[in-house]
């Protein structure tokens, strides 16, 4: 009796994530803050810093 360890399969695609970063130029951060203007559009990311729609930003 043997098992083979090909008998057994992974599933390299599964938890793929969409990837997207800070659309700020030459900015390397994660975009966690993502905006769209309207459902059609794919949204923008940036990251913390360089999201421009902070309802704490007034100015
Ligand atoms: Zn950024």
């Amino acid at each position: 009796m043997s098992i083979s360890p090909d008998s057994r399969t992974s599933n390299p695609g599964i938890g793929i994530h969409d990837n997207h970063w800070c659309e700020h130029p030459g900015c390397k951060q994660w975009g966690c803050y993502g905006f769209s203007r309207s459902k059609a559009d794919k949204p923008i990311w940036h990251c913390s810093e360089h999201y421009p729609h902070k309802p704490f930003n007034r100015d």
